[in-house]
């Protein structure tokens, strides 16, 4: 059966207009059956996050965090609809409640778990919501929780897929329902899976573009739209640079590349699953549909080959050193490699001298205190802050210029078709 799965990230859904102009999208495109893929609405991931700290650490302060998130959704629930449908107002209540009962019962040994089973419920709520407004509006769609259908191990808050199960899963549970005659849409959650039957787990923050591939991958997909407040994949960040230009068609390789080195705009594990059985992936705005936007897939006659660029901010550089002035060996780097893996820090660029190993990364990234005390015990580590990372694909002078010129290169790596700059 020919399926296709859309993709509606946060600032797609963050007001009950945003909402209503996922119907309008759907309407534009209504041949196909349809998986839904929705995020929390807005940021609330982040305000789940406080509510999951304050449940750990400073409980006074639960019920203000609730209260904000329950009438965040209530807003956007009642300028949707004249009259709050009674269902939809009960499933909410359901899960305001499973909120307010997780929120008081945390399990302060298992942090990870904690925030799975506490944050995953901003996806809950706006698929209940969004599932019932198009229904409203006639485009009928069944609701379907993730947790059913993407499995997962039990790494909290990065859990990785079980791709077997997975697609017995989907395939189980999904294209029975398309083959009845109405149904043309199933919402399900973003970022959301389980291990087992009910352990909730996530992907990762901004992992909706990748549950969008997964269920892609498990249905074998004709396409993947994912929409955006951009106009498709862009050679920078519009956000950071004025004149950043659209890239009307990319190959998987040239996508996955530009995710990893840190263009938000995609999920990096994203391009994998949909390579993997050549499904294309569209870059959509959602606020022009109609406009192409940027094509990922295979055969790219003509691989745009603009400079394209990515500026992370807010990178520490560690330099890790043998106490006794002896060579950083095999033998080392295994096992510095060991104890990044276990902080599950990852290492954004890396170079190595005689008696020296430099890393860049994250300076907010969650475990680098305990990563910083484990090198500490058995290496002379040094550490350089407030950092950029920047990282030109396809560059040339003047572009390196641009970006480089004023400012002190600290460090810097380059291939044929990547050059990279550590900026103090
Ligand atoms: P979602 O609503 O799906 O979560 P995101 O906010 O994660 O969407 O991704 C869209 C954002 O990605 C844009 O607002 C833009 O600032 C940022 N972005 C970073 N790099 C790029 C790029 N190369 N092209 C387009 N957008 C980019
Ligand atoms: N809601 C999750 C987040 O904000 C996942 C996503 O939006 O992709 O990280
Ligand atoms: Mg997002």
């Amino acid at each position: 059966m020919s399926v296709q799965v859309f993709k509606f990230g946060g600032a797609s859904v963050k007001s009950a207009e945003a909402v209503k102009n996922v119907a309008v999208i759907l309407r534009q495109f209504p041949e196909k059956p349809t998986v839904i893929v929705v995020s929390a609405m807005g940021k609330m991931t982040n305000a789940f996050e406080q509510i999951w700290l304050a449940s750990l650490d400073n409980p006074t302060t639960i019920n203000e965090k609730i209260e904000e998130v329950k009438n965040y959704h209530q807003q956007i629930v009642s300028d949707l609809f004249d009259e709050i449908p009674n269902s939809l107002q009960r499933t909410l209540n359901e899960w305001y409640t499973d909120l307010e009962q997780k929120a008081r019962s945390p399990k302060p040994a298992q942090r990870d778990y904690t925030y799975d089973s506490i944050v995953s419920i901003g996806e809950l709520l706006s698929t209940t919501i969004i599932s019932a407004y198009l229904n409203s509006e006639g485009i009928l769609s069944e609701w379907k929780d993730a947790r059913a259908l993407i499995k997962t191990d039990y790494t909290y808050r990065s859990a990785h897929v079980d791709w077997k199960k997975t697609t017995n899963q989907c395939q189980e549970q999904i294209l029975p329902v398309f083959e009845s005659e109405e149904t043309k849409c199933i919402v399900t959650q973003g970022f959301i899976a389980a291990a087992d039957t009910w352990h909730t787990t996530t992907l990762g923050r901004e992992g909706s573009d990748y549950s969008a591939a997964i269920l892609a991958y498990a249905l074998d997909a004709d396409q993947v739209m994912i929409w955006k407040d951009v106009p498709g994949v862009l050679n920078a960040d519009p956000r950071k640079y004025d004149n950043a230009k659209l890239l009307p068609s990319i190959s998987y390789k040239e996508a996955i590349e530009l995710a990893y080195y840190g263009a938000s705009v995609i999920h990096p594990k994203t391009i994998q699953p949909l390579q993997n059985k050549s499904i294309p992936l569209w870059v959509k705005s959602f606020v022009y549909p109609k406009e192409s936007g940027t094509c990922i897939r295979t055969d790219v006659p003509q691989e745009q080959l603009i400079p394209s660029f990515i500026i992370k901010e807010g990178q520490r550089l560690i330099s890790i050193a043998t106490r006794d002035f002896s060579f950083i060996v095999e033998e080392h780097l295994s096992h510095i490699f060991q104890v990044f893996s276990s902080h599950g820090i990852t290492m954004n660029l890396m170079q190595n001298s005689a008696i020296n190993f430099s890393v860049v990364v994250n300076e907010d990234a969650r475990e680098l205190p305990l990563l910083m005390e484990e090198l500490q015990q058995t290496y002379a580590v040094r550490y350089n802050e407030q950092l950029d990372l920047v990282t030109i694909r396809h560059y040339n002078e003047e572009i390196v210029q641009e970006l480089t010129g004023k400012k002190k290169r600290v460090l810097e790596q380059r291939t044929r078709n990547t050059i990279r700059f550590l900026l103090k």
